[in-house]
């Protein structure tokens, strides 16, 4: 045995946990900067529990609600300078993965203030603020992650930023989750199960990382059936940001690999949600897995029978259509293959071929395929 396990985010987990642990904010410093999305931490009463907690606590606040979906790296910059005019001293991300990515990378351009969305990707290792995350979708897992993805429009492409920021605490209350529209629920939780699949599928598996993506895999085989009848209740609301908690584990070690990678075009250029991009080329990408032993062990704590039912599932789950060309495809191919760092994840030889085999299999095989 052999392996590195580093996870140094406290994690808080539970019903009322931020209003029952308000030290933890007084700890991490004297005035936050709040990010949040415009709307939902409003109304799910994440902000308000957080705001609660920290009048308790005298630590001062400002807010920042201007983050969008995939957030970019213009509205990063200007949550930095509200930041930096206000002398917060640590970072509170509230929502699903994009306002806590913008909180991680916030942190880094507070911390830096010399580095600016142009000289960013050339930096070295750097620094940043304390990071808070309430985790409002199940989801990324990014409360529990390093990473913070971030669209970059002169690039025309979502990216990791390139610095490790975990997160000092991670606050998971499935109260929050309760409101979620039915296509958010559904979506966050294939990305989820996506993080699962390409961290148990990863050159840079270990004995730690497989113990949660299996243990996430046993609760995907009940939350699957749930999401299919759109059942969620409570019990299953836990269990999905608990297998979505793991999964951020599992990916904060491992790194995601080809569906991720391949995914961000689908968004970037097609408007499909993250967890949608991920999931509509999952099946495909199982078919191209050579190594069967680890598929197998997934499958059966999945209570599966075989890559086709797994795939009828997500189809079901996922009757996404996107208008696509054969000429975009290969743009997309091309500008993939060159993405090394998704590549080295993949445990196998992957080329051209298999990559154009992904992408045309999947968006073929939910129909939705126009030259
Ligand atoms: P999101 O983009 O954060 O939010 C999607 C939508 O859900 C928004 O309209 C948001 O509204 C709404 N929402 C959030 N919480 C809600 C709640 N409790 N009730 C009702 N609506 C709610 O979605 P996401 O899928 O969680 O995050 C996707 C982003 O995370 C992508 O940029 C992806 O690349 C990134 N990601 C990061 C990691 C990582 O490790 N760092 C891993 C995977 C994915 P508001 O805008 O009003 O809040
Ligand atoms: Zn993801």
């Amino acid at each position: 045995m052999n392996f590195r396990y580093e996870m140094p985010t406290s994690i808080y987990f539970g019903r009322n946990v931020i209003r029952d642990n308000a030290d933890v904010f007084h700890r991490a410093g004297k005035k936050a900067l709040l990010v949040t999305g415009q709307s939902s931490a409003k109304k799910n009463g994440s902000l308000q529990d957080i705001i609660w907690s920290l009048e308790k606590k005298g630590v001062t606040y400002v807010l920042f609600d201007e983050v969008e979906e995939n957030p970019s790296l213009e509205t990063i910059e200007r949550g930095a300078t509200i930041g930096s005019r206000e002398n917060a001293d640590f970072i509170i991300g509230i929502g699903g993965g994009s306002p806590m990515d913008a909180a991680k990378a916030i942190a880094v351009f507070i911390q830096n203030p010399s580095v600016t969305k142009e000289t960013i990707f050339k930096q070295g290792s750097l620094s940043a603020l304390p990071v808070i995350a309430v985790a409002t979708t199940a989801g990324t897992g990014s409360e529990v992650t390093p990473y913070s993805i971030v669209t970059v429009n002169a690039e025309k492409t979502k990216k990791n930023l390139g610095q490790r920021v975990f997160p000092v605490a991670a606050f998971l209350d499935s109260k929050y989750t309760e409101a979620l529209p039915v296509d958010i629920t559904v979506n966050t939780a294939v990305d989820a199960f996506t993080h699962l699949v390409e961290g148990y599928l990863n050159t840079n598996s270990n004995q730690m990382s497989d113990l949660y993506a299996e243990e996430g895999f046993a609760l995907f085989a009940s939350c699957f059936p749930k999401l299919l009848q759109q059942q969620f209740d409570a019990s299953f609301r836990e269990a999905v940001l608990y297998a979505s908690m793991l999964a951020g584990m599992v990916i904060a070690q491992t790194g995601t690999s080809l569906p991720h990678g391949m995914g961000y075009a689908l968004t970037y250029h097609k408007g499909l949600s993250h967890g949608a991009a991920n999931g509509i080329l999952t099946s495909e990408y199982l078919k191209i897995f050579k190594n069967q032993t680890k598929l197998e062990r997934m499958l059966s704590l999945l209570k599966l029978e075989s890559i086709q039912k797994l795939e009828e599932i997500l189809k079901r789950l996922m009757p996404v259509k996107v208008l696509i060309t054969e000429q975009e495809i290969e743009a997309y191919a091309s500008a993939f293959l060159a993405n090394k760092a998704k590549r080295k994840n993949h445990p196998e030889e992957i080329g051209l071929e298999e990559i154009l085999q992904i992408y045309k299999n999947s968006l073929l095989g939910f129909r939705s395929f126009s030259i």
